[in-house]
């Protein structure tokens, strides 16, 4: 059984999909101003690895991921940069896909975009106003929070720190709480609307998104930590207020922060790491095997120094899985006495009786690396019999599909090696031929050589 923690009921919950086998996931997208940090990663990784374990589970998961291309912060930006808001917002958005391919996130099975859902999110708006919850001003339409008792529910906030406004200051609001749906402008990017050109509001386009693909009910929407209040707060006002139907999500699932050495990461600070600059020197599925070293919703320390703990943890595993492989070549005889089985048996429990655990892969790596210790002390005396040793194999098999990992080594790798190698050893002879003046035996292989697109410079 697996148990998810909910963060509206702020308990651990048996797992039970909506309707049958089917997942609906939902997790808010980014907003294309920038490139994203590593705060980003940590969030995407996690739904990625959640949703391969949905999969591994037997579930059949649609996983979408808005995102946000009509922003005040994507407006800003452009207007600094003297660009087109929504070309500023196409660029970083095809930079976040090719960070998230580097990252090997690659679960999300749709990417709807807010500019091209405003139909939705301009019925949406309508449906709200037309039940009461919703009213326009010369300024915009907004969200009435007086007429949504629930309001709170997610964040456990009380009204006071609820009704405050945060960034609308707007002298028609019924409440300081009221959030926008629909705000009136003169400066683009607008759209017309029934109360005139503007724009939307953030939290309308996640709700008009969701209720187009998964209906006005659905199973997981994950975020952030920082997203409960007030976007997803607001996100379940509209939607349950919109539909009449509760709750408007079964399990809520929030993510830690991501902390660099110690501190918040931010720009003044100096700290501010993003995807590409992680990258530039740190390889991918390291930092993703340094993802899952930490429970998705504990905050993360990031260091250089656990990254390179990371590092040496994650090549222990890979080492020991690429011997099994070679094993496999090896004459293995049956025996009575070997312990792998039960250890593999042991171990494979443990791994998913945590992963059970509202995903927790802290002690389910413990579990793998004990395997992995206790399986390479004993390869000194004793190997598998075939049958074991696939066993083995099949669960780390297991592994790299549910924590998208690459354990086993590539052929192209090795491949890269033995030319790299080859290539060395041609030029050593080519050197040794001039040095014994071959003239003619060194110049043909270096046209040979040239011919195969290598540059040759004595
Ligand atoms: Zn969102």
């Amino acid at each position: 059984m697996l148990y998810i923690y909910n963060t509206l009921s702020q308990r651990r919950e048996p797992f039970q999909a909506v309707k049958d086998q089917v997942v609906k996931l939902f997790v808010c997208g980014p907003t294309v101003y920038e490139d994203a940090h590593i705060g980003h990663a940590r969030t995407y990784i996690s739904f990625d690895i959640i949703k391969r374990y949905l999969q591994y589970k037997g579930y059949t998961v649609y996983y979408l991921q808005n995102i946000t291309d009509i922003d005040d912060k994507i407006i800003k930006r452009s207007q600094k940069l003297g660009l087109d808001p929504l070309k500023l917002a196409r660029k970083y958005e095809k930079r976040y896909h090719q960070d998230m391919e580097k990252l090997g996130v690659n679960q999300v099975n749709f990417f709807p975009r807010a500019s091209e859902h405003i139909d939705q999110i301009i019925g949406q708006i309508q449906t709200l106003i037309q039940k009461g919850y919703a009213y326009p001003t010369p300024r915009g339409v907004y969200f009435d929070i007086s007429q949504f008792p629930d309001y709170g529910k997610l964040s456990r906030r009380k009204v006071e720190d609820l009704n405050v406004s945060r960034l609308e200051t707007d002298p028609y609001k019924k409440n300081q709480g009221d959030f926008a749906l629909w705000k009136l402008r003169d400066e683009g990017p607008l759209w017309d609307s029934p109360w005139g050109s503007g724009r939307p509001g953030w939290h309308i386009e996640d709700t008009a998104i969701t209720e187009e693909y998964l209906g006005s009910q659905y199973d997981i929407h994950g975020g952030g930590l920082d997203l409960i209040f007030p976007h997803h707060e607001a996100e379940i006002a509209q939607m349950e207020s919109a539909s009449g139907k509760i709750p408007m999500v079964a399990y809520w699932m929030h993510t830690g922060f991501l902390n660099v050495s110690g501190e918040k990461m931010s720009k003044s600070l100096g700290n501010f790491i993003t995807i590409r600059d992680l990258l530039e020197n740190h390889h991918s599925q390291v930092f993703r095997f340094f993802v899952l070293s930490t429970h998705y919703r504990s905050p993360i320390d990031f260091s250089i120094k656990a990254l390179e703990q990371s590092a040496k943890s994650f090549t222990r595993i890979k080492k020991l899985v690429n011997r099994l492989y070679q094993l496999l070549d090896e004459d293995l005889k049956e025996s009575a006495e070997e312990p792998f089985q039960g250890w593999l048996q042991e171990y494979k429990e443990q791994f998913f009786h945590y992963m059970d655990q509202d995903f927790n892969t802290p002690p389910a790596l413990a579990a793998v690396f004990k395997l992995t210790r206790k399986i390479n002390q004993a390869l000194a005396q004793t190997k598998p019999s075939l049958p074991v040793l696939k066993n083995i194999l099949s669960f780390f098999h297991d592994l790299e599909e549910i924590l998208g990992l690459q354990l086993r080594a590539e052929d192209e790798e090795h491949r890269v090696d033995e030319s790299a190698e080859l290539l060395e050893l041609i030029l050593h002879i080519r050197e040794k031929l001039r040095e014994e003046k071959e003239w003619e035996l060194a110049d043909k292989i270096r046209a040979k050589l040239i011919d195969l697109g290598y540059e040759i410079q004595d």
